[in-house]
């Protein structure tokens, strides 16, 4: 008996390698940050610099007001071209979308009614939020593994180090305005999203 041709399966194979689960950060992929203060000051806010490690901070009371107020619809501006691809993605139903945002609880609401507006809940099988105010990169690192997330893309580079070396065999797209490049073997600078292969 030939077993061997018997065993027809790079059907199957090849089906499973080319549907991937791709995982969406919100902030600056979706949404852009509010006009006007730029974007390195933000980023630099969301971090603690005191410690060596990787740690952000949970804004106190007053800053939670003042980023609660940036929250309005008119100061977060949809990326409509990176909505685009979205649709475009979800309406071949090729792959797994879904959306891992790591926003704190005191923007539960804000988000929720940016999720309606955007109508970002009809793309995704799953949005997943960080409302148990987890630090962003273990929150993202622990939600990446239980949803089995295959490709995840991000702006936020030290995050997506973190996260490739904990995940090696997960594939990061690190989305930024200027570079399009190899960071590490498996963390690549993208600086549009349609540069994520997805045929
Ligand atoms: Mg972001």
């Amino acid at each position: 008996m030939e077993l061997r041709n018997t065993v027809v399966i790079p059907k199957v194979i090849s089906r499973e390698v080319s549907t991937m689960h791709i995982g969406f950060d919100l902030d600056k992929v979706f949404v852009d940050y509010p006009p006007l203060i730029p974007t390195w000051l933000i980023d630099f806010l969301y971090r603690n610099h005191r410690s060596k490690r990787l740690v952000y901070r949970i804004p106190g009371v007053i800053e939670q007001k003042l980023r609660k107020a940036s929250h309005y619809p008119s100061l977060r501006p949809a990326l409509r071209e990176n909505i685009a691809f979205l649709q475009r993605l979800a309406s071949a139903k090729k792959h797994r979308l879904s959306l891992v945002s790591s926003r704190f609880s005191f923007l539960k609401q804000e988000t929720e009614e940016l999720i309606k507006r955007l109508h970002l809940d009809t793309y995704f099988s799953v949005l997943q939020f960080n409302f148990e105010d987890m630090q962003p990169h273990e929150f993202k690192l622990k939600t990446l593994k239980s949803l089995g997330i295959t490709h995840y893309v991000d702006d936020d580079l030290a995050l997506l180090e973190y996260l490739g070396k904990k995940l090696p065999r997960v594939t990061f797209f690190w989305l930024n305005p200027r570079i399009k490049a190899k960071i590490s073997d498996n963390i690549f600078a993208v600086t549009s999203l349609s540069h994520i292969p997805h045929d």
